[in-house]
């Protein structure tokens, strides 16, 4: 058997995929892919690169690892590394699209994907459209004759709003669109959306994939060989590309992602139901509750509801922002995936650019609070929590 064929399941590949020990004459046997940190490779002969490699923005061998690694993770045939998530983003953008294309997004995207598209992309003739992608038919109804690709999230940020993934893909397919699915929230752990019918995977590596809040890193993970090859040469044209000494951090985080994510997991279930009962908490948003109005849709498509969750507590902003400066275990701060607990109020950090009206249109209220649940004790969580709603 094949060590590929052995390596089966998603914590043993987390581990080992990208990483076969090499035992050819001269090499050392690492069971951790080294740092490469060599800029270019020395070659015998004018026409044959040393094993494929010529220069360190177009391939690399850690960061080759890496790209082995988390295609492994998401069964996908190709991966990519990325400097961030927004350079995987971009990088996709360039190579899929042409100045007259259009886009059908979620309009419940993270932020900084809604100001690529508004803000960047918007001054190369490429339009978007945004609709509530939770309702299929609305997706169908934007869907114009220069639509090309149809991107979205779920969960999504910070409502935890679900899109169904597979009907949207069959969307796609009747209408030849490429659907771009950021897996971000849920990792490969929980959530495949290429086996669900999806073309493209978008993660922020930087979160969960990382999962220590210590390197910034982007991927796309795919099936289509063509896709692949353009994304390869635009990757290397624009130069998006992620470090050799990033990728190994990558590499190492990612080890257990799979035991991560169970506990962020069970530590969100745990807080979950202890916000329920709180009488100062209004309403608690999980999708692994059944109060979740989406919760069976959640169930069908992916293995699992992740760490996030987001609550509403009792009063005004001024109290939202008194109890999370009350907190001293969990950090008040931006981005999410870490081991450690972060927390945050979209309204006035990561979704202050959504224009009030919206943002009370969709639901981001005053006292809304985004919660990433971390590993630590979960009974040291709620301790914090407790204190902090007195
Ligand atoms: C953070 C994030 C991104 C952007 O990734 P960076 O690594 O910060 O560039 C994209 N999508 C989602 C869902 C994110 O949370």
């Amino acid at each position: 058997m094949s060590i590929k064929e052995l390596q089966q399941g998603f914590a043993t590949k987390a581990i080992h995929a990208g990483e076969d020990p090499d035992f050819r004459e001269g090499a050392t046997g690492d069971v951790v892919a080294p740092i490469h940190l060599s800029t270019t490779f020395a070659r015998e002969k004018v026409n044959v690169p040393t094993a494929g490699y010529e220069y360190v923005r177009s391939l690399n061998p850690t960061r080759k690892a890496l790209e082995t690694k988390l295609a492994a993770l998401e069964n996908a045939d190709y991966g990519l590394a990325f400097s961030s998530g927004l350079a995987a983003e971009t990088t996709l953008l360039t190579a899929l699209l042409k100045s007259g294309d259009h886009i059908v997004a979620f309009d419940d995207l993270y932020g900084g994907t809604k100001r690529l598209f508004n803000n960047i992309f918007n001054n190369y003739n490429i339009d978007v459209t945004f609709v509530d992608a939770t309702d299929v038919s609305l997706v169908e109804k934007a869907i114009l004759p220069q639509t090309r690709l149809i991107w979205i999230e779920s969960p999504s940020n910070p409502l935890l709003k679900i899109c169904d993934i597979a009907k949207i893909a069959t969307l796609a397919d009747a209408h030849k669109l490429v659907l771009v699915v950021d897996n971000t929230f849920l990792s490969p752990y929980f959530q495949k959306p290429l086996a669900l019918g999806a073309d493209i995977v978008v993660h922020s590596s930087t979160k969960y994939i990382g999962g220590h809040s210590d390197v910034l890193g982007g991927a796309l993970l795919l099936n289509n060989p063509d896709y692949y090859e353009k994304l390869q040469y635009h990757q290397n044209a624009i130069g998006a590309v992620l470090s050799p000494f990033d990728s190994y951090l990558t590499l190492r985080g990612v080890k257990t992602l799979a035991l991560r994510m169970e506990q962020h997991q069970q530590n969100a279930f745990s807080v979950a139901g202890y916000l329920l009962q709180h009488p100062k908490v209004k309403k608690v948003i999980y999708p692994g509750l059944e109060s979740h109005p989406q919760h069976a849709l959640a169930k069908a498509q992916s293995t699992g509801f992740g760490g996030i969750l987001s609550f509403e507590i009792a009063g005004n902003q001024s109290d939202a922002k008194a109890f999370l400066e009350r907190l001293r275990i969990i950090a008040l701060a931006e981005s999410l995936g870490g081991v450690e607990s972060l927390i945050e109020l979209p309204s006035v950090m990561t979704h202050s650019s959504v224009p009030k009206e919206i943002r009370k249109q969709v639901g981001i209220t005053d006292t809304l609070i985004r919660f990433s649940t971390g590993i630590e004790n979960v009974s040291d969580l709620i301790a914090d929590i407790e204190q902090a709603l007195k």
